[in-house]
């Protein structure tokens, strides 16, 4: 499952982030909404709240959560997108939909076999599955599609 609001809010401020109504907003935000957002669509619910922000402040407010690790990004074919962090502590990674973007923990980490240069220090690294869940993948048999193929990718 995912980070409360509460959960959010006192990882960032144990990490010494100020907390304002607006990061305090964007952790309820995060903590519960079931998907993925883009910058756009976090900008225009925070427009609603609070009038004269600017993307900009939206957006270094995004950085900084993810760097905190309460939210992360995926980059998506068709752009960059954020949720709310799991609150397992312990290391795994995701599956994602490409239709629903539903994420499925995978417990699996190809750490184990990166083969690093010697002296490479590792400070993090980033494992996603894309593909279709069951659902979807019946949704797309009763259309008749033909499985995507995405160029450069297997
Ligand atoms: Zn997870
Ligand atoms: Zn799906
Ligand atoms: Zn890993």
């Amino acid at each position: 499952m995912m980070l409360s609001t509460d959960e959010i809010i006192q990882t960032m401020s144990s990490q010494g982030l100020r907390i304002t109504d607006q990061r305090k907003t964007l952790a309820k935000l995060f903590a519960e909404t079931d998907g993925y957002l883009t910058p756009k669509d976090v900008y225009e619910f925070m427009c609603k709240k609070y009038s004269g922000l600017s993307f900009d402040t939206v957006y270094r407010n995004l950085r900084v959560m993810e760097e905190l690790g309460v939210i992360e990004q995926i980059v998506f074919e068709d752009g960059l997108k954020f949720r709310g962090s799991c609150n397992q502590d312990h290391h795994h990674h995701h599956m994602i939909c490409l239709q629903c973007e539903k994420t499925y923990p995978i417990q699996f980490c190809p750490m184990t076999f990166a083969d690093a240069p010697d002296q490479f220090q590792i400070v993090k690294h980033k494992f996603e599955v894309f593909g279709y869940c069951k659902n979807c993948r019946e949704d797309r048999a009763g259309m008749n599609l033909t499985p995507a193929t995405v160029e450069g990718e297997k």
